[in-house]
């Protein structure tokens, strides 16, 4: 397959929407992001990598990052995890409050803002002290992108931490719950900094890999997580990595992929490859908006859903 050719056709008919989408503006620091930008990575099992666009810029991946700090709290805590976080898609906006007061106090899963959250609270424990949890999120990303330099911007988790009253009330409301552990505070600033890692896109692709291969990086020999672990994070990224937008995104993408606010999305072709894309212009759920039309063009293109 000429999966360069692909993405260059994809660039070509994405660009009349580029201007479609909504910056975010509710973190001050990501309003300043063009909207023009477009970047598409993909990295193969054997580390072939093909890209189009801005693949070498850095954005913010914002809600990407929870697939990491899930998959770390699966490491530290296995299955424990599912008594203080759900997996059932929420069809709420990714900041909803409402399940959490009738669901007293377990998010519905770990990919929603409270979800989220409360990960980084198990973490926190688990490692001891906020500090230690920001670099061993930080390490983990490294390690499975394999790339040292990658790090969070301190100017993106202030300007959250300033205006981030909505994430704070759902850490205090899981906290009247008693499923909160630690200074609801420092948790979450520590979830703004993990939310706040720059990457591109080709270090995004390429850490997906491991998703797609079982839980082994099949490029550094290292296993990251089981089998069932990875099937389990899979499934979650599909039925809730996008929100209440996620029934459309697997109806129109067909793979797992999980999104953020700064405009990116990662997806996983099972057996095949990790995939990146970046548009920082968003629809109405909160979702790269050409972003996802190009993932569409994409499986439709080369006929590779996980259907
Ligand atoms: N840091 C963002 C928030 O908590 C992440 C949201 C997202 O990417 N959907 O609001």
């Amino acid at each position: 397959m000429d999966y360069q050719k692909i993405l260059e056709e994809i660039a070509e008919e994405v660009k009349p929407l580029l201007h479609k989408g909504k910056v975010a503006d509710y973190i001050p620091a990501l309003s300043e992001v063009d909207p023009e930008h477009f970047a598409f990575s993909i990295t193969l099992s054997d580390g072939t990598q093909y890209h189009v666009g801005d693949s070498q810029t850095l954005f913010s991946i914002q809600s990407i990052s929870k697939v990491f700090t899930f998959i770390l709290s699966l490491k530290a805590y296995g299955t424990h995890m599912y008594d203080r976080i759900g997996v059932e898609p929420s069809g709420n906006p990714f900041n909803s409050l409402v399940q959490l007061e009738y669901e007293h106090g377990k998010p519905r899963n770990p990919f929603i803002n409270a979800g989220a959250v409360n990960v980084t609270d198990a973490l926190v424990s688990h490692y001891g002290s906020c500090e230690i949890t920001i670099s061993e999120v930080l390490r983990f990303i490294r390690s499975i992108a394999d790339d040292e330099s990658i790090d969070f911007s301190d100017r993106v988790a202030a300007s959250e931490m300033e205006h981030g009253f909505r994430n704070m009330a759902l850490a205090n409301l899981m906290k009247s719950f008693n499923n909160f552990d630690n200074c609801v505070e420092e948790v979450v600033k520590t979830y703004f900094k993990h939310c706040a890692i720059e990457m591109n896109t080709d270090m995004l692709s390429r850490a997906m890999l491991f998703l797609s291969n079982y839980g082994k990086d099949p490029i550094n020999g290292k296993t990251y997580i089981t089998p069932q672990q990875v099937k389990r994070v899979n499934a979650v990224m599909l039925t809730c990595g996008h929100y209440d937008a996620s029934g459309d995104f697997a109806f129109h993408v067909g793979l797992p992929g999980k999104s953020g606010v700064g405009g990116g999305i990662v997806a996983v072709i099972p057996d095949v490859m990790g995939i990146a894309v970046w548009s920082p212009g968003l629809n109405a759920q909160g979702n790269s908006l050409v972003g996802t039309k190009a993932l569409e063009l994409f499986t439709t293109k080369t006929g590779l859903s996980i259907f």
